[in-house]
């Protein structure tokens, strides 16, 4: 009998209402056949009304503590589900991660999975059970218990998935599939009905949270045939429509070749930027600045060290917003005292916008229609990097918007 994984999002499951559909839903599809497993992220809200507590307590409270108190958002949620199925006469059993297990590293707060256990699941679906599954956590070597990073539901299913050799991953979400762009920022972006592999981990990576990046990943080295769809259409709609909603990641190389040449275009409002001035130009500079930075566990983005004059550089790079001051405290620390180099100044009111596609490939002349567009809005780039199918710039944030909004135009992506 084919299994199916069906992962349900906070606002999908924001309400008890939204619960009982969700239930309904999943027992239309167990009707017609199919073994589901089921993994809810919490209600929404939920988690950030948990983690603002811990903070009320303490600004930078120990990830172990919580990740204790972050993962519960999801153990309600699996707990409502598995009795909004039971109350429809279903059979249904919840548990959460350190029961299944999901083992992971130690990595609290961005651990990352290792294995999943299949038996205990695989003996529940025989006995015609629906199984369902926390999302965003597990638990490590020693019991502790894990979680995935945020949006990180998105990933325990796709790894669910396929450590259960699932025919499909459906993650079911608050928008009907994946668009052009954020139909949040853009109103008139276009959704996709397929979109490959490798356009959607760059999208993920570059910020389009409609699927966790990790979750990308594991679709990608399984092979997991995984479809973005919206769970707030009505539950029972006929399953032959349900099952071609959404928007299939796809594994076929270069579909998209003779459409457009840009996909999508992605944002990350949450950048900052920190430049040393005056650094010697010398071999091992850059690994003497970054080597530090990456001890701290902050992952750094874009990069830039201009031409030397007089043998001195500046040198700039990118963090995550949340590990800007960090990162400060670190450079002021180690790269003063040892380079000799000379001011450090930062911005951490910087965003990141990037065109995607396969198509880019095969077409010239896309990053000056890019420069362009930005220049006619008056938009000054401070970094731009680039790889094979993305072009991303680093602009000031209150400029972001406008920015997706322009290139969403001159790309010409909008709905017909
Ligand atoms: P869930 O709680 O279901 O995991 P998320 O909020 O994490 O939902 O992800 C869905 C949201 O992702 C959408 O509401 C939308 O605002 C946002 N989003 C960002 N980029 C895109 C995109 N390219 N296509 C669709 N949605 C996008
Ligand atoms: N509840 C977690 C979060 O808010 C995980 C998820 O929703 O995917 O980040
Ligand atoms: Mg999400």
């Amino acid at each position: 009998m084919a299994l199916i994984v069906h992962k349900y999002g906070g606002t999908s499951m924001g309400s008890t209402d939204r619960i009982k559909n969700v239930a309904k839903r999943v027992a239309k599809w167990h009707d017609a056949g199919y073994q589901i497993v089921v993994v809810p992220s919490a209600m929404s809200g939920e988690t950030n009304r948990i983690i603002g507590l811990a903070k009320e307590i303490m600004a930078d409270p120990d990830p172990r503590e919580l990740d204790m108190i972050a993962s519960t958002g999801e153990q309600v949620s699996v707990g409502l589900l598995a009795i909004a199925l039971q109350a429809l006469g279903k059979k249904a059993v919840s548990y959460a991660g350190w029961q299944v297990p999901i083992k992971t590293d130690s990595s609290h707060t961005k651990a990352r999975i290792a294995s999943i256990d299949d038996v205990k699941v695989n003996a529940d679906l025989a006995e015609g059970k629906i199984v369902i599954i926390t999302g965003f956590q597990g638990v490590d070597e020693l019991g502790n218990i894990t979680t995935l990073g945020r949006g990180g539901s998105d990933t325990s299913a796709v790894a669910i998935a396929a450590a259960l050799k699932a025919q499909e991953c459906l993650i079911y979400t608050d928008v009907d599939g994946v668009y052009t762009t954020d139909p949040r920022v853009v109103s008139d972006a276009r959704k996709l009905n397929t979109v490959t592999f490798e356009e959607m981990l760059e999208m993920a990576s570059l910020g389009s949270k409609v699927l966790q990046i990790r979750s990308v990943e594991f679709a990608g080295n399984y092979r997991m045939p995984t479809r973005v769809l919206s769970s707030l259409t009505d539950p029972l709609m006929p399953l032959a429509e349900e099952i071609i909603s959404g928007t299939l990641i796809s594994f076929e190389e270069d579909t998209n070749m003779e459409q457009a040449t840009i996909t999508g275009i992605a944002f990350n409002r949450d950048e900052a930027k920190l430049t040393v001035f005056g650094v010697p130009d010398k071999p091992g500079i850059a690994y003497q600045i970054l080597g530090p930075i990456a001890d701290a566990n902050i992952e750094v983005d874009m990069i830039i060290q201009n031409q030397s004059v007089e043998g001195k550089t500046d040198f700039t790079f990118t963090v995550p917003r949340g590990d800007y001051n960090k990162a400060m405290d670190v450079l002021n620390a180690s790269v003063k005292e040892h380079i000799g180099a000379g001011n450090i100044i930062g911005d951490s009111k910087v965003s990141k916008v990037s065109v995607v596609g396969v198509g880019m490939r095969s077409h010239v002349g896309i990053a000056s229609q890019m420069f362009r567009t930005l220049s006619d809005e008056g938009i000054n780039i401070q970094m731009i990097s680039t790889s094979e199918i993305k072009i991303s710039v680093l602009i000031d944030e209150k400029y972001m918007e406008l920015a997706v909004r322009a290139l969403h135009k001159a790309f010409g992506l909008e709905a017909a």
